[in-house]
C-alpha cells in the first residue's frame, strides 16, 4: 500500500534555462505516474508553524521577502527563485507533512512525495543547494508533534545532507544517516564528522559502484537502524547517485535503488509497522530519474 503525493505548484518553481533542478524533473514523474496508472494525491501546503519547528520564523519571513514578483532572483549561485518558488516550497514541505499524517493515521503504510524544490541541503538558517525548506525534517518534526518519538532519516542522495545533518544535531531522536560521494558539494559529511546516535555520515569515493554501496548499507546503515529502532522511517530519496547523473560519479543503477528500498522496507516492517515516508531530493538525468523512481516505488509497494 503506497500513496504518492504531489502538487502542480512544483512545475512553477522556475530555475531558468539549463538549471539541472528543473520543472521537467517533476513533469517526468507525473508522466510516469500517468503511464503506470498510479493515482496521486494533491498535497496541501504546510502551515508556517510546522515549518517553524525546523526553521526559525525570522528566517522563513526573510525567505518570503526575498521571493521576486517577476523574473528570476537568487539566494546563491545555485539556488534560484521565481514567482512560483514560494508556493512550491510550501507544498513540498506540506506533502511531507500530509504523508506523515496519513501514514500515522493508518490510511497508507508507505508514502512517496514527488515534489520540488528538494530540501535536504536547507539548514535551519540557510537556503542553499537548490533547497529552501528541509522537507524531510519538517515531516520528521511533524511526526514527533503527532506523538511518534524516534524518527530515522536515511539519505541516499549522492550529496551530503548538510541541512538534515545540522537539524539532527539540534533535535532529539531524529537520526540522520547519509551515504554520499565525498568530497563533493557541499563538502561536509566527512569520515570524522559523526555524532553517535544522531548523525551517521558515510562518505564514499567517486566511482563507488553497486557492490561497495551495498556493502556500506549492509555493514553500517542497516545495523544502525536495527539499534535505533525507529517509530517511523523516512527516506531522503535522491537519485543522483545513478551512473547517468550529470552531477556526480557514484555509478549506481536502478537495481541498487530497488535493493536498498526493499531492505529498508524489511527493517520498517520489523520496527515500525512498515511505516515509511520517502521524499524526493535530487536526480538530474531525466531518464535515470524516471526509471529509478519507478524501481523505488515498486519496492515500496
Ligand atoms: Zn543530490
Amino acid at each position: 500500500m503506497i500513496a504518492i503525493y504531489t502538487h502542480p505548484s512544483g512545475l512553477h518553481h522556475d530555475t531558468g534555462t539549463a538549471h539541472p533542478e528543473s520543472p521537467a524533473r517533476l513533469q517526468t514523474l507525473l508522466d510516469l505516474f500517468a503511464e503506470k496508472n498510479w493515482p496521486t494525491i494533491i498535497a496541501r501546503e504546510a502551515n508556517t508553524e510546522w515549518i517553524a519547528r525546523a526553521h526559525p520564523i525570522r528566517h522563513i519571513d526573510a525567505l518570503q521577502d526575498a521571493m521576486p514578483d517577476s523574473g528570476l532572483s537568487s539566494i546563491d549561485a545555485d539556488t534560484i527563485t521565481s514567482p512560483g518558488t514560494w508556493d512550491a516550497s510550501l507544498h513540498a514541505a506540506g506533502a511531507a507533512c500530509q504523508a506523515v499524517e496519513d501514514v500515522i493515521a493508518g490510511k497508507t503504510k508507505r508514502a512517496f512525495c514527488a515534489m520540488r524544490p528538494p530540501g535536504h541541503h536547507a539548514e535551519p538558517l540557510r537556503a542553499n543547494g537548490f533547497c529552501f525548506f528541509n522537507n524531510v525534517f519538517v515531516g520528521a518534526l511533524h511526526a514527533q508533534a503527532l506523538g511518534l518519538k524516534k524518527i530515522a532519516i536515511v539519505d541516499f542522495d549522492v550529496h551530503h545532507c548538510n541541512g538534515t545533518d545540522a537539524m539532527a544535531r539540534l533535535h532529539e531522536n531524529v537520526y540522520c544517516i547519509s551515504s554520499h560521494q565525498w568530497p563533493l558539494f557541499p563538502g561536509t559529511g566527512g569520515p570524522d564528522d559523526q555524532v553517535p546516535g544522531r548523525v551517521l555520515n558515510l562518505p564514499l569515493p567517486a566511482g563507488t559502484g553497486s557492490q561497495k554501496f551495498r556493502e556500506t548499507y549492509e555493514t553500517k546503515v542497516f545495523p544502525a537502524l536495527e539499534d535505533f529502532k525507529p517509530d517511523l522511517l523516512m527516506i531522503s530519496a535522491g537519485f543522483d547517485a545513478h551512473r547517468d547523473d550529470p552531477l556526480a560519479q557514484m555509478e549506481l543503477v536502478e537495481d541498487d535503488f530497488e535493493w536498498v528500498t526493499t531492505e529498508l522496507v524489511k527493517i520498517a516492517d520489523r520496527h515500525c509497522g512498515g511505516r515509511i515516508v520517502s521524499v524526493l531530493e535530487g536526480g538530474y538525468n531525466l531518464d535515470a530519474l524516471k526509471h529509478s523512481v519507478e524501481s523505488h516505488i515498486k519496492a515500496l509497494s
